[in-house]
């Protein structure tokens, strides 16, 4: 199955530098997709095998002759897509755990349309940073309805544990939920009824951290994305109309 693999990136992970290994092939259609080149599941020139990969990997790692030692490029190893869990759990074993192994962070970037595999990346701890984006069904073209449940049962997944960790085992260092918000599609009264479902996932805590257009500062919260660039998204003709930051904090104060 084929990859691209981005060395350098500092918008992608929640601190430090990392690289990207972006799995090629999705199944939805996403209005606002910035990543359609990678949505066909298909090899093109240039695109890498897991082998190819793992040699990347290692090669973040740099031979320093001063002070004789192995100098990490970036902190963390992200693996987005696409949607990365349509992978095979054998390919994802071999990438994360090659990544851990070699002294990086790992982070997922996901739907989580796949809670088995979450629950299989949950048992192995091949993850240190989860998120996830959570869409609301009507943000597809081709509307998935099942996909908001199917997203809410690996949040689920993912807090229970969070809630179980012990020291022996703390793997996970941050568990965040990203929603790009489209007006057309996340008014107000959808965006308070996806506020309550994230409530929901946390009931321990008093208060959700939500952050626009950067990552929360806690260990968990929800991040809200407002469309960046549309000329990026291709020839779709859609009304993508976005919210102003202004906007979406009165919003939040309202939630
Ligand atoms: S899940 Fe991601 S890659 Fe797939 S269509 Fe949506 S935005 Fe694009």
């Amino acid at each position: 199955m084929s990859y691209r693999f981005l060395e350098h990136s500092l918008l992608d992970s929640p601190e430090g530098a990392c690289a990207v290994v972006y799995g090629r092939g999705c199944p939805l259609s996403c209005k606002y997709c910035y990543n359609t080149s990678l949505r066909d599941f298909c090899f093109v020139p240039g695109d890498l095998i897991v082998p190819e990969v793992n040699e990347k990997i290692t090669a973040l790692k740099r031979w320093n002759e001063a002070t004789r030692q192995y100098i990490k490029t970036v902190d963390y190893v992200i693996f987005s897509g696409g949607e990365i869990l349509c992978k095979h759990e054998n390919e994802l074993y071999s990438m994360m755990h090659h990544a851990q192994r070699s002294g990086f962070l790992t982070g997922i970037f996901t739907t989580g349309m796949f809670p088995e595999k979450i629950k299989f990346l949950l048992d192995n701890k091949l993850i240190n940073f989860y998120h996830f984006d959570y869409k609301y069904y009507d943000v597809m073209i081709k509307q998935n309805l099942e996909i908001d449940n199917l997203t809410m049962e690996s949040l689920k997944l993912v807090w229970k544990e969070l809630l179980h960790m012990t020291k022996k085992s703390d793997c996970i260092k941050y568990f965040h939920i990203n929603t790009t918000v489209m007006k057309s599609v996340h008014d107000e009264d959808v965006l308070k009824y996806m506020h309550s479902r994230v409530k929901n996932i946390f009931p321990e805590l008093m208060k959700l951290d939500i952050s626009i257009n950067k990552f929360p500062s806690s260990k968990w919260g929800w991040k809200l994305t407002t469309l960046m660039d549309q000329n990026t998204l291709g020839n779709l003709n859609l009304n993508l109309e976005t919210y102003s930051e202004k906007e979406l904090n009165q919003i939040i104060e309202n939630l």
